[in-house]
This record gives structure tokens, sequence and C-alpha cells, in this order.
């Protein structure tokens, strides 16, 4: 489990607003430690828990739980705790997990095809919508539930998608130009995983990410 405030793959600035509030990318990756702490236990069929048995049992701080919680509105209940389901779904609410995000992945090889088959990027948040590569023996192929698009189609199937998120799995010779059209084609989000800096374009949340640091 990553520990709270240093959840996988953030690495851009803040604040970014949530419930019409200005949060920091840490705020942000507590909440999302505390849900899945909490799915975790909506598997195990617990109903309540305080901050106390949250903190004991996922090595977390009460203390921070508490005040991050209160931040939102969530207070726990003396001696009852909060009410698991209920924390869910206001987390997944105020984390935009409770409406689906539509992803296209450009450049699609060895990593790019396994966050395209990535379940979790094909489940209730999260749905990748197209996969793209320049490469002609590669156009057409079938990965799960898509088929390869050629990328020269970027903008017109992100905006026939209504994608809002772009993954970027090509070579850092052609993550700036792609990064361009992901832009212009109007997505709101990039995640970046090759080694390059990209040239943040305002209005769109880039992140980069790098396994190596992460
Ligand atoms: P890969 O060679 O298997 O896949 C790259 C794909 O991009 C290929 O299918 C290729 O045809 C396609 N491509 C090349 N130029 C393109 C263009 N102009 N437009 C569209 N598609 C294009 O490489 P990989 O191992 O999947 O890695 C992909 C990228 O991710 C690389 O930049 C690599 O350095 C990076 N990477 C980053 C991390 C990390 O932790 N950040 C980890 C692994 C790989």
């Amino acid at each position: 489990m990553d520990p709270p405030g240093r959840g996988p793959g953030v690495v851009a600035p803040g604040p970014y607003r949530i419930a019409a509030m200005e949060t920091s990318p840490l705020t942000l990756n507590r909440l999302s430690v505390y849900l899945r702490c909490l799915r975790h236990l909506q598997e195990l069929g617990i109903e309540r828990v305080s901050s106390q048995e949250l903190a004991r049992r996922y090595r977390l701080s009460a203390a921070q739980i508490r005040k991050d919680l209160a931040h939102f509105g969530e207070f726990g209940i003396r001696g009852v705790g909060y009410r698991v389901d209920q924390l869910v779904e206001r987390l997944n609410s105020l984390l935009g997990l409770d409406r689906q995000h539509r992803i296209v992945v450009v450049g699609m090889g060895r990593l790019g095809i396994a966050l395209a088959r990535y379940l979790g990027f094909n489940h209730d948040s999260f749905r990748v919508v197209a996969g793209l590569d320049n490469d002609p023996e590669k156009v057409g192929l079938r990965v799960g539930h898509l088929k390869i698009r050629h990328s020269d189609e970027l903008e017109k199937v992100v905006r026939r998608s209504r994608a809002e998120i772009g993954i970027l799995t090509v070579p850092a010779k052609a993550a700036e130009s792609n990064y361009g059209s992901l832009v212009d084609a109007g997505v709101k989000a990039v995640l970046n995983f090759a080694p390059v800096r990209l040239p943040e374009a305002p209005g769109v949340q880039t992140k980069n990410v790098d396994f190596r640091i992460h």
C-alpha cells in the first residue's frame, strides 16, 4: 500500500478543484488511499469503522484521517465511527469516480497495450475508448474490445469518442506532437509515460509518470 500522500503516478503540481474547494495533490492522494482501504473493508463486509481502526489496519494516521474527512464535512460519530458505504460514496463523488472518464491510449506498444487491457481501466470510472498507433502493421489489430486506429486520426477519434483523458505511451520523440494533438482535440488531462518533459498546456492536467521514480 502506498503511504498516505504518495500514491502512484502523481507528480503534477496542484491545487485541484474538487467539491468547489482547492485541494492539494497530497490531500487528494490521501483521500484515494482512504477510498481504497474503505473498499477493502466493504469487501470484508465491515459496515462501520472508526478513524483509529482505519489507521491501525492500514498504517495511517487517525488524526490525519479525521482532519481530512472533516475538511469535506465528514465527521465520524464518537464510539461509532464512519459508515463505510456512505464514506465510499462520498469519496467517490469527491474524487470524480462516480462518473465515467473516457480514455484514449496513444502508442499501442508494450506499455500501451498493457494499460488498454488493464481491467481497472475498463470498469466503472475509467474506460479506454480508443488505442492509436502510427505503425501500419498495428493499425486494425484488435486489443481486447478495441481496434487500433491510426494516430493520424487522433483528433477525430478523441472528438467522436468524447475522450477526456489521453495516455501517452509513445517513444520520447513522438510525445510532444501527440500531446499537442490531444490538447487540440480537447482532452482535459494527459498521463505521459514518455521520458520527456512536455510543454504543459494551460487548462490541461498533465502528469508525467515514471515507474522508476514512483
Ligand atoms: P514500444 O516501442 O513497445 O511502444 C511504442 C509504440 O508507439 C509503438 O507501437 C510505436 O509504433 C508507437 N509509435 C511510435 N511513434 C509514434 C507516433 N509518432 N505516433 C503514434 N504512435 C507511435 O515501447 P514501450 O515499451 O511500450 O514504451 C512506450 C513509452 O513508454 C516509451 O516512451 C518508454 O520510454 C515509456 N515507458 C515509460 C515507463 C515509465 O515508467 N514512465 C515505463 C515503460 C516505458
